[in-house]
């Protein structure tokens, strides 16, 4: 039975996703190993994050700045919004680095069996900064599942009266396929091959 220090920072990890208790405990055990070396830089790193993290009031990206470094860079097309449901696929996409707009966060997906209705997502925001004008071009990045594709179709109705092109990433996407977990080529090909929303 190891200390409740040791069990309380087990707990804490094993609430991380992809992390259960046992493997939490392994975690912890690894740390205590090495509290010199990899210890050190976990505690540093995560002080960093914990005082400098912030959210983009303007696309919902996690970042050391607001506005972030996406929409704060001149150069990425402003004409451009590329729309996810979290900030682990504006990632995702950003790593394949062929999409050269901007984005916006919606913070989930539409589900009835959740409880998430339009108003629990960041859908007025998009449509406010649609609204502005300077927009041409929405891309619904969502994922290949049922619930990220309603989300998607609600999206492009309430954008229906807009004067801007709507389109979605191709589905060369597996079925219930999440952004996350795809290779870059992947995604490259699917943002390369994005078509209009049918
Ligand atoms: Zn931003």
């Amino acid at each position: 039975m190891a200390s409740q220090e040791i069990e309380n920072l087990a707990a804490a990890l094993a609430r991380l996703p992809g992390l259960g208790p046992r493997s939490a405990r392994r975690a912890v055990l690894w740390l205590v190993k090495h509290r010199e070396t990899a210890l050190r830089q976990v505690i540093e790193a995560l002080g960093t994050v914990q005082s400098r993290l912030v959210e983009c009031k303007t696309c919902g990206n996690v970042d050391t700045q607001n506005p972030c470094t996406i929409c704060a860079d001149p150069k990425r097309d402003a004409k451009s919004i590329c729309v996810v449901e979290d900030v682990a696929d504006l990632w995702a996409l950003d790593r394949a680095r062929l999409f050269t707009g901007r984005y916006h966060v919606l913070g989930g997906r539409l589900s009835a069996l959740d409880g998430v209705r339009p108003e629990d997502l960041a859908i007025d925001s998009l449509l406010a900064r649609v609204a502005q004008g300077g927009v041409d071009e929405v891309v619904l990045a969502m994922n290949a599942t049922l619930e990220g594709q309603t989300t998607a179709h609600y999206i492009a109705e309430r954008l229906e009266d807009r004067p801007v092109r709507i389109t979605q990433l191709a589905h060369g996407l597996p079925v219930g396929g999440e952004l996350d977990y795809l290779d870059e080529g992947t995604l490259a090909q699917a943002l390369r091959a994005r078509r209009p929303l049918s």
